[in-house]
Parts: structure tokens; C-alpha cells; sequence
């Protein structure tokens, strides 16, 4: 009888093959940080364009990756209203705005569009964004990416190298368990954590007083725990709303403010850890 051997066809064996990673690094910068909240509304674009800004302000190169595929804030936010234009058909080049090279989403769409994608479409739409934009000597580029633990993220993670993670959160009980989620995430896909930020953190009023909306502590006691660095503590502030939503976020608006001046030394902390 043929000896005939029972196994997986070479086609099969080489899909069963464990898929490995090669992390590329986005073009065009020395390193790449992505800020990451594990729930919506914390504020955690406003934490990456004011900290991008301040990382300007310690004389850094700088550029924001809005990867926020499905709720992209910076056209908005950086008040920038233009396509990006490409001279080869293939790159897209970044837009200029306030000192920094942008590039999001919500530069190819219409901002009342609703953002349906499936899987494949936003890893292709990351890909293109981080492989086909024409960043320019930059040191840093903080790259906004959409709330939660799902597909984007592992995306990121997986194919692009990321040098670390700030993780924004509010400090509800509730807020809490996602950044516990996210802790674990970035810890899995190896992925350096910088620190944990708490954003309305509390409120204060003129006369000094302070109230603690949320909670108190919350975001440190975490980041504690799990033997993260926690970065600072961002109150709730109207300057700062009010800044983000006029298109002048308040780092670039006014840097002597005392909320530019946490952005400002939480950018001088992470400059330190990398240069
Ligand atoms: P996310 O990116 O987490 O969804 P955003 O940055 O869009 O959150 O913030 C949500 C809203 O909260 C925005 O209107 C923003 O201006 C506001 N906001 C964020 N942080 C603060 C803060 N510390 N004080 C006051 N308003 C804030």
C-alpha cells in the first residue's frame, strides 16, 4: 500500500502558522504616543490636542494623528476647514495648523456623515493614515485614538509601533473598570503605558473652593495599583471647553493659563522619558 501521509495540505499549514506582527513605525517622526481612554466623552481629545500643543510649547516637533475613525474632533477642534492635497495621487500631505502637522478622518468626510465602518475598512483607513501621510521631521506625533478596546486599537497596536500610551479618564466608579480595561490592553499588547491623566478631575470656584464632582482619587488609586506613573490632575474647567470648541485650544489660546500650565508639564515629563 502507497504510504501515504495524513496532514494538513502546505496551503492550510502555512493560514495555521502563528501569525506574527511586524510593527511598523509611522513614517516621518521619531516617536508615536497614542492617548487612549477606554470610555467617550471623558475628554480625551482635548487631553491630545492640548498636550500636543504643549509639547510645541517645550520646543518640540509635532503632529496629531486624529484616529478617532468613528467621532474624529480635530477639524473642529483645531478649527480646520480643507482637504489634504496629495501631489503624487498615493501620500496625502498633512495640513498645517497652529505650529502642527495634522491629518484625520474627518479631513476626507463629510462631518455629518455617521462613520459605518466594518473591521477591514478602519484598518485599512489606519494603515493609509499612518503609511501614506507625508509627516516631516517630526519628533512626536500623539495620535488620538477612538474610545474603548476593540478593533482600532488592536490595529494600532499590532501593526504600528506605538512607544507608549496615556490613558485619559474622568474618576466615576464607573469610568474606573474601563481604564482597568485599557491598563490591561496596552499591558498585553505590550505597549508602554506613560501614565494615567484624571480629566474633571474637580471644579473650582473663584472664591477657591473645590468640589469633587466625580470622585476623589479615583484615577490615581488605579494608576497606584497596577504600578502606573499618574500624570496630573486636569479640573473641570469653562476656559478650556470653551477654547476647544472655538477652534483655538487653550494651550495655543493662552499658555499662561493654569490648565495650559498642567498640559505644559505633563509634556515636559513625557519629553523627559524619551529624550
Ligand atoms: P472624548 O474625546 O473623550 O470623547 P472630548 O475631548 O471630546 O472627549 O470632550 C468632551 C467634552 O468635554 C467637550 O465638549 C470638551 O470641551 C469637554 N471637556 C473635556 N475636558 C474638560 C475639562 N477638563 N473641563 C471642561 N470641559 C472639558
Amino acid at each position: 500500500m502507497d504510504k501515504k501521509s495524513v496532514g494538513l495540505s502546505g496551503s492550510f499549514k502555512g493560514n495555521t502558522a502563528p501569525k506574527s506582527f511586524s510593527k511598523n513605525p509611522i513614517k516621518g517622526t521619531k516617536f508615536t504616543i497614542a492617548i487612549s481612554s477606554a470610555k467617550g466623552g471623558v475628554g480625551k481629545s482635548t487631553f491630545a490636542m492640548n498636550f500636543a500643543l504643549a509639547l510645541k510649547a517645550v520646543g518640540q516637533k509635532v503632529g496629531i494623528l486624529d484616529a478617532d475613525i468613528y467621532g474624529p474632533s480635530l477639524p473642529k477642534m483645531m478649527s480646520i476647514n480643507e482637504k489634504p492635497k496629495s501631489l503624487d495621487g498615493k501620500s496625502m500631505e498633512p495640513i498645517n495648523q497652529y505650529g502642527i502637522q495634522c491629518m484625520s478622518i474627518g479631513f476626507l468626510v463629510d462631518k455629518d456623515t455617521p462613520m459605518i465602518w466594518r473591521g477591514p475598512m478602519v484598518t485599512s483607513a489606519i494603515k493609509t493614515f499612518t503609511q501614506k501621510v507625508l509627516w516631516k521631521d517630526l519628533d512626536f506625533i500623539v495620535v488620538d485614538m477612538p474610545p474603548g478596546t476593540g478593533d482600532s486599537q488592536l490595529t494600532f497596536a499590532q501593526e504600528i509601533k506605538v512607544d507608549g500610551a496615556i490613558i485619559v479618564s474622568t474618576p466615576q466608579e464607573i469610568a474606573l473598570l474601563d481604564v482597568v480595561r485599557g491598563i490591561n490592553m496596552f499591558d498585553k499588547l505590550k505597549v508602554p503605558i506613560l501614565g494615567l491623566v484624571d480629566n474633571m478631575s474637580f471644579f473650582e470656584t473663584d472664591e477657591g473652593k473645590k468640589y469633587n464632582i466625580f470622585g476623589e482619587g479615583g484615577v490615581e488609586k488605579v494608576a497606584k495599583n497596577y504600578k502606573k506613573e499618574f500624570l496630573g490632575k486636569i479640573p473641570i474647567n469653562i476656559d478650556l471647553r470653551i477654547a476647544s470648541d472655538a477652534g483655538k485650544p487653550l494651550v495655543e489660546k493662552s499658555p499662561d493659563h493654569k490648565i495650559s500650565e498642567i498640559f505644559i508639564e505633563i509634556a515636559t515629563k513625557i519629553k523627559g522619558s524619551f529624550l
